[in-house]
């Protein structure tokens, strides 16, 4: 990310700190931070894999509580991933996602098109829509170009 606009996001997390008398503690401004830094939609376990080195005595729980933190205060959100853990998104503006089924990457899109698609009438199932995203699911690059040096048919005796 940006370091402008990292530092402008730090700044925003602050204000709402003090606007919602949240502590602003050296450990949640870190875990924000690291979420800023990791541009591959972490989960809390690579949050605090990540912080380890920079903030020493940091304990997993503190990060996986403090996420949840960040996200209820709306400065990050969640990239949810059905069917496996919760993946943290620093981005807040709407856009959408490609995931790969190999390797679990989570690569960022913009599509005026996803953007603009309509919401399906949820009103019988008493659901408030509240945002919508595309995931499209698929093989990324890299597992693509894994799996074509691969001779064929390996691996199936
Ligand atoms: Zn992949
Ligand atoms: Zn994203």
């Amino acid at each position: 990310m940006d370091l402008a606009i990292k530092h402008s996001r730090i700044r925003d997390f602050e204000a709402k700190c003090r606007s919602e008398g949240i502590r602003l503690t050296v450990q949640r401004r870190a875990i924000l931070e690291a979420v800023l830094d990791l541009d591959d939609h972490p989960t809390a376990d690579r949050v605090y894999e990540t912080l380890v080195a920079r903030a020493p005595g940091i304990s997993r729980t503190t990060v996986y509580r403090t996420l949840e933190t960040l996200v209820r205060m709306g400065v990050i959100s969640k990239a949810s991933h059905p069917s496996s853990v919760v993946r943290y998104d620093p981005r807040l503006e709407k856009h959408h996602h490609l995931v790969c089924l190999r390797c679990d990457s989570v690569v960022d899109i913009s599509d005026a098109f996803f953007d603009a698609l309509p919401v399906p009438d949820t009103e019988v199932q008493g659901f408030e829509v509240l945002d919508a995203r595309v995931q499209l699911r698929g093989i990324c690059r890299r597992c693509r170009e894994r799996e074509e040096e691969m001779p064929s048919g390996s691996g199936s005796t």
